[in-house]
């Protein structure tokens, strides 16, 4: 049996439940289009079935913010996944704040050290900083998913060197997450 992926590229094309902006870019487009290479790269490897929460560019998931983030949750559950990713870019005030980080519900947990292997492989194949797996267990999508889930940030939208990086090579991001799960799960 293969593995179940869920992605779920975090934000709706426009609101509700839009994404961040920074540097003339959208986080919503750069997580769809993570998202879909990532999928490609699964769906590719007889080792896993990979479906996404947004199969197109255009899709609006819900009438409300809640309402966007129980469909995916839901679409996971009913699937159901084995494992959940949810993919954002991070905001910050800070200037040239960098690198990519994750939040999973609780320490020392599947999900905790799967999000460990995620930021590894994002780390060696984009070379941005691994900043480190944390715990939010208020995160809806966190919360909610009846199977491991992680939500990963790949990179400051609000930092130019981190969001050009994302808008110009999604493959690599695309690539560090399918290493990260294929050495999380050995193989
Ligand atoms: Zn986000």
């Amino acid at each position: 049996m293969p593995y179940r992926i869920f992605i779920d590229q975090g934000h709706n094309p426009r609101n509700p439940n839009a994404g961040a902006e920074g540097n003339g870019l959208r986080e919503q487009d750069i997580t769809y289009d993570v998202g879909v290479r990532l999928a490609a790269l699964l769906n590719a490897n007889p080792d896993f079935e990979a479906r996404l929460s947004r199969n197109s560019p255009d899709t609006v998931l819900g009438a409300s913010n809640a309402e966007s983030l129980r469909l995916r949750v839901a679409a996971a559950n009913s699937w159901p996944a084995d494992y959940f990713i949810s993919i954002h870019t991070n905001a910050s005030d800070i200037p040239n704040a960098s690198g990519s980080e994750a939040y999973v519900f609780a320490a020392n947990t599947t999900a905790f050290y799967f999000a460990e292997q995620i930021l590894a492989g994002l780390n060696a194949a984009t070379g941005l900083a691994d900043r480190g797996v944390f715990v939010r267990p208020t995160l809806y999508v966190l919360r909610k998913t009846a199977m491991p889930a992680v939500l990963v940030e790949l990179g400051f939208i609000t930092t130019p060197s981190d969001a050009f990086l994302m808008r110009d090579r999604p493959d690599l991001f695309a690539r560090g997450i399918y290493n990260g799960i294929r050495a999380y799960l050995g193989l």
